[in-house]
C-alpha cells in the first residue's frame, strides 16, 4: 500500500562530520573539500534535506571546526550543529542527543556526497515493515583476501558470496540505536558503524542493497571520482 508522506514517520539526520581525513593528504578535513561551489558535506546534507521525510539534519563537528559556520548551509534552519567526539561512535552520540523524540534517526557519513534518491527513498521505505531498521550496503564483487597480521602477504581467501560493503546512509528506530550504541561504547566493543553497534546487542538489521557509486571520499583519487557521479545524478 502507498502511503502518503504525511502519515509516515518523520526522520531525523545526524551527520558525523568531526573527522580530520588523514588519509586524504589535504589542508583542510575532507568533508570541507570542494566540488564546484559546494563542499562534500553540503552535497551530503542537501542529498538527505531534499527527502520530504527528512525534517531536520544536525551535523556534528570537531571543536577546532572553523568551516562550517561560514558556509551557507549553516543558516539553513532545518540544520543544526553539535560538537562530535574522538571517534566517530561519540560524534554520532553527540547528535543523537539533540535528535528529541524522533522515532527514527538516520546517520550519513559528511563524506559521502553521492546520494542518490532512490537509494534513500528505498532505505526510508523499511520504516513500513521494520522495527530494528538496516543500511544501504553493496555486494562485494571483488575475491577478497585475508592478509597475514598486519603483513602484506595473503594468508587466504574470504570467500566473497553473501559479504557486503557497508554504505550508509543507516536508519534505526532512535532509542533503539541510542541504547545499542551506548551499550556498546560501555562495553568497548568496535563500533565502526552504527549497524554494528546493533549487532553488538544481538539484532540483525536489514540490507538494502544500495549503488556503488555512493562512494565516501577518503582518498585524493576519489575526489575526481565524486566529480564525475555528481553530475551524473544531476541529470
Ligand atoms: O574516518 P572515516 O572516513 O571513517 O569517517 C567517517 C565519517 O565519520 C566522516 O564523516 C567523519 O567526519 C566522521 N567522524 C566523526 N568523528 C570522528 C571521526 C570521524 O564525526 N571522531
Amino acid at each position: 500500500m502507498k502511503h502518503s508522506v504525511d502519515s509516515l514517520p518523520q526522520v531525523i539526520a545526524v551527520l558525523p562530520a568531526a573527522g580530520i581525513g588523514s588519509r586524504m593528504q589535504a589542508d583542510c578535513p575532507k568533508q570541507y573539500l570542494t566540488i564546484g561551489h559546494q563542499t562534500i558535506l553540503e552535497y551530503a546534507i542537501h542529498a538527505l534535506l531534499r527527502h520530504p521525510r527528512i525534517t531536520q539534519a544536525i551535523v556534528a563537528i570537531s571543536p577546532e571546526d572553523h568551516h562550517f559556520q561560514s558556509l551557507p548551509i549553516a543558516q539553513d534552519p532545518r540544520v543544526t550543529v553539535t560538537v562530535g567526539g574522538n571517534q566517530r561512535a561519540h560524534s554520532v552520540m553527540a547528535g543523537l542527543k539533540l535528535a528529541g523524540n524522533a522515532e527514527w534517526v538516520l546517520v550519513h557519513d559528511a563524506a559521502r556526497p553521492c546520494l542518490h534518491a532512490d537509494d534513500l527513498e528505498r532505505l526510508l521505505a523499511i520504516t513500513d515493515h521494520s522495527v530494528v531498521g538496516g543500511i544501504l550496503a553493496a555486494p562485494v564483487r571483488d575475491t577478497m583476501k585475508r592478509s597475514e597480521a598486519c603483513q602484506s602477504a595473503i594468508s587466504h581467501t574470504v570467500e566473497r558470496q553473501d559479504l557486503w560493503h557497508a554504505l550508509t546512509p543507516q536508519l534505526f528506530p532512535l532509542a533503539l540505536l541510542k541504547c545499542c550504541l551506548q551499550r556498546a561504547l560501555d562495553e568497548g566493543a568496535t563500533v565502526t558503524d552504527e549497524a554494528s553497534a546493533l549487532e553488538h546487542c544481538g539484532y540483525h538489521p536489514l540490507l538494502v542493497a544500495g549503488r556503488s557509486d555512493n562512494i565516501k571520499v577518503t582518498r585524493p583519487e576519489d575526489l575526481k571520482l565524486a566529480a564525475f557521479y555528481l553530475t551524473q545524478l544531476n541529470h
